[in-house]
């Protein structure tokens, strides 16, 4: 795993650089692009765990998202068509494998036809090729799924998003940027031409940072000044495994229409990642802790701060069916089965085991709704990604390349 042997941050007061705080993909990504709008501007990421991308992402489903599901014109939408295609040409130059394994959407009962068409609609009005299909031709995609009709999406895909993290890590430090691991920032102090950085190494100075912490990422903003009334919300999504001898039950990513209602979370759904195993979800619980490393992690400043929050109680109220109903498939292993039984029904209790989690860093306003697009937000040289949920592993590189238009605007 690639990180600085140096451990003397300080950087050149000639040209100080910009510092990237967070080593997930959207800091890494982040760095990748600075480097390349401004090869000899230096270029510093400090990651306060021992390795790159350990949180986020890489504990996700690995799908490269098409961008079928993202509101026409958001952020979402547009960064996830173009970061795929940029994504996916850098893991084909650099070694991280992508399987183009394509995905269906289907529709088991007459009452998510019209969720399917809408689908269909958007996707193409984001410029997303999809083709609708009914039973037959869903069958001949997925033979062992049971619906009566379906859409498929050719251009998603899979990858290992960790791999991708070390790859951005070791280009970055190939063109002279530096990826300090196990350095912690503590706090910044932005005194107009110069920004200030207290780290748990060295403190350092740059001319701009960039705040890409995931679920931290609204305390790091509010600490340096910026007016943050939403909070970050963790929601901790489980996943089962198929066992391997019954992997061949699924070839690719089979989704079901999502349910709607104002809820990013697309349903618990299968995909075929890249090394063949299968993985069934996930959910979406609350979590106890931001960065939980076990499931039922609590840790109470963060529980303190997500049960203390207005936001919390009304996003429950609003969805208490939902939640209900997660919280019971979350400790009920037949529930969550039954759900994927609704449209691979070959797949029985013997077939599946608990698998691992991630932690979702996702921002809810005070009124109780989720944030549903990338948020970022800044003041003077420091620039905040203060949403960046789902797909935001796919619209990596396209985050990095509008961060770092931030950083120039912001440094002249
Ligand atoms: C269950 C689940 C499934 C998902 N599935 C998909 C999918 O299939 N496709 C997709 O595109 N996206 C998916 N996502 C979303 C995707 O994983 C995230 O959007 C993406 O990884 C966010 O990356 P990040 O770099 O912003 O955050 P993170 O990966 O969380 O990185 C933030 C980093 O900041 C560091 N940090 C925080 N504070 C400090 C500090 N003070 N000093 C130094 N470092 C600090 C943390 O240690 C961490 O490494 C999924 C997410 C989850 C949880």
């Amino acid at each position: 795993m690639p990180s600085s042997s140096n451990r003397r941050v300080g950087v050149s007061r000639r040209r100080r650089g910009v510092v990237v705080v967070g080593g997930g993909i959207v800091g890494l990504a982040t760095a990748y692009r600075l480097l390349e709008a401004d090869p000899d501007r230096p270029v510093t990421v400090l990651e306060r765990e021992s390795r790159v991308g350990t949180h986020q992402s890489s504990r996700n489903s690995g799908v490269l998202h098409a961008g079928l599901y993202y509101p026409p014109g958001s952020r979402k939408a547009r960064w996830a068509v173009a970061g795929k295609r940029a994504l996916e040409a850098f893991c084909d130059q650099h070694g991280v494998p992508v399987v183009r394994s394509g995905k269906v959407v289907v529709a088991v009962d007459p009452s998510e036809l019209e969720g399917l068409r809408r689908l269909a609609e958007r996707a193409r009005t984001n410029g997303v090729e999809v083709v609708e299909l009914d039973a037959d031709q869903v069958a001949e995609h997925e033979p062992h799924v049971s619906a009566i009709a379906g859409l498929w999406s050719p251009g998603t895909a899979v990858t290992d998003f960790g791999r991708v993290c070390e790859a951005l890590a070791a280009v970055v430090q190939a063109r002279g940027g530096r990826v300090l691991t196990g350095v912690v920032m503590h706090h910044l102090d932005d005194r107009g031409e110069v920004v200030r950085i207290a780290t748990s190494e060295d403190d350092l100075e740059a001319d701009a940072v960039v705040v890409c912490a995931g679920a931290q990422a609204d305390r790091i903003a509010r600490a340096s000044g910026v007016d943050v009334p939403e909070r970050i919300v963790p929601f901790r999504g489980s996943w089962l495994r198929l066992r391997p001898d019954r992997a061949h039950l699924v070839r690719g990513n089979i989704y079901p229409v999502p349910v709607g209602g104002g809820l990013p979370f697309l349903g618990v759904h299968l995909t075929r990642r890249v090394d063949g195993e299968v993985w069934i979800g996930p959910n979406a619980v609350l979590a106890g802790a931001r960065d939980a490393a076990r499931p039922w992690q609590v840790d109470p400043r963060d529980l303190a701060a997500t049960l203390g929050f207005a936001g919390t109680w009304r996003l429950g109220g609003r969805h208490l069916d939902v939640a209900a109903g997660e919280v019971w498939r979350d400790a009920v292993l037949r529930a969550t089965l039954r759900r994927v039984q609704a449209y691979v029904p070959r797949i029985g209790i013997d077939d599946v085991r608990r698998g691992p989690f991630g932690v979702r860093a996702q921002l809810v306003s005070a009124d109780g709704a989720l944030v549903d697009d990338f948020e970022v937000r800044g003041t003077g040289r420091i620039v905040h990604l203060l949403n960046a949920p789902s797909p935001a592993a796919t619209a990596s590189l396209s985050i990095g390349a509008a961060l770092a238009d931030e950083v120039a605007t912001r440094t002249g």
